[in-house]
């Protein structure tokens, strides 16, 4: 696993360790007096992160805010133990989401039903802790958060979650996106730049207002995007976007041409593997079947069930 290494300026990235190295990234953000830590990872991510902060000179009573983009567990599993870690930061976090960072018990139910059950869980995920309630704060749309002489936004950006928001770094012209603009794994990059892939994950997957989000930050000009899965994107950002959300629409039609019933997902999935590695083919990218099935392993289940509940909505989920 790569070491923290800052990859902008003031901005350190941070490999969480979850699932493999390279699938999903924490972030530091050095304001002039105190930090930020973007993305809080697994429970089982805690060390890396005070090591990411110990190794760039941040002492721990420094970090002042611990934001989390979603309540994704992939995210922000590790909120509660960092906190702890943590005596004077507060956890920023979409008002939809903030009662399950202070109660995780619904978050973990919902995980348990995609992952397979509580011990899946807590392998994946760590002892989730919940988050003091009077350390939370509830960041709507249009939220600053202070770093002294650094000051980060929280835009609203619905479409992969209801509780999702990106953070804007003007100081970089960089948003920390988390999964609002897709998947984009650096061992997949070649001379045409980064291979972005979405993630249409259960259970509130929503195309029309993942595409609004999308273009409320290509409206500012981003230079970069950091993304939790995985590393910076710099430069070339709209034809990024643009192949993100052709692959979305490419999803979207796979699921749609889907028959209903009980066989449906795994239909998904098969159109899903097909569309990769025909996207995979077009760039010309010279590995195996086998090696493009095993890193988007997780992806194509995530993304297959997502869009099922997408077509045919259970009432009352979490
Ligand atoms: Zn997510």
């Amino acid at each position: 696993m790569a070491p923290p290494r800052q990859v902008a300026p003031g901005v350190i990235l941070v490999d969480t360790g979850y699932v493999r190295p390279g699938v999903a990234a924490a972030w530091i953000v050095k304001g002039g007096a105190g930090a930020a830590v973007i993305e809080t990872g697994t429970a089982r991510s805690v060390p890396h992160v005070l090591a990411g902060l110990a190794a760039h000179g941040i002492a721990p009573e420094a970090v002042s805010h611990v934001i989390v983009t979603h309540v994704h567990l992939d995210h922000a599993a590790g909120a509660g133990a960092l906190l702890a870690r943590l005596p004077a930061a507060r956890l920023v976090v979409h008002p939809r989401g903030a009662r399950h960072m202070i109660d995780p018990s619904k978050l973990l139910a919902g995980a348990a039903e995609v992952y397979g059950g509580m011990e899946a869980i807590r392998e994946l995920y760590g002892d989730v802790l919940p988050a003091p309630a009077d350390r939370v704060i509830e960041a709507p749309e249009g939220t600053l958060v202070e770093l002294g002489g650094r000051t980060l936004r929280i835009l609203d950006t619905p479409g992969h979650a209801k509780h999702h928001f990106v953070v804007h770094d003007p100081a970089t012209r960089g948003f920390f996106t988390g999964d609002t603009f897709g998947i984009s794994y650096r061992e997949f990059d070649d001379a045409s730049g980064p291979f972005m892939y979405p993630t249409t994950t259960p259970v509130q997957f929503d195309p029309p207002a993942l595409k609004a989000s999308v273009e409320r930050m290509l409206a500012e000009r981003p230079e970069r995007m950091y993304l939790t899965h995985y590393g910076m994107l710099e430069g070339r950002i709209p034809e990024a976007a643009a192949a993100m959300l052709a692959a979305v629409d490419g999803h979207v039609a796979v699921a749609r041409g889907a028959p209903a019933g009980p066989g449906r997902q795994a239909a998904i999935r098969a159109g899903l593997v097909e569309q990769l590695l025909d996207l995979l083919a077009r760039r010309g990218w010279k590995g195996t079947r086998e090696e493009a099935l095993e890193a988007y392993a997780t992806d194509l289940d995530l993304n297959s069930q997502g869009l099922e509940v997408w077509l045919a909505p259970a009432p009352a989920r979490p």
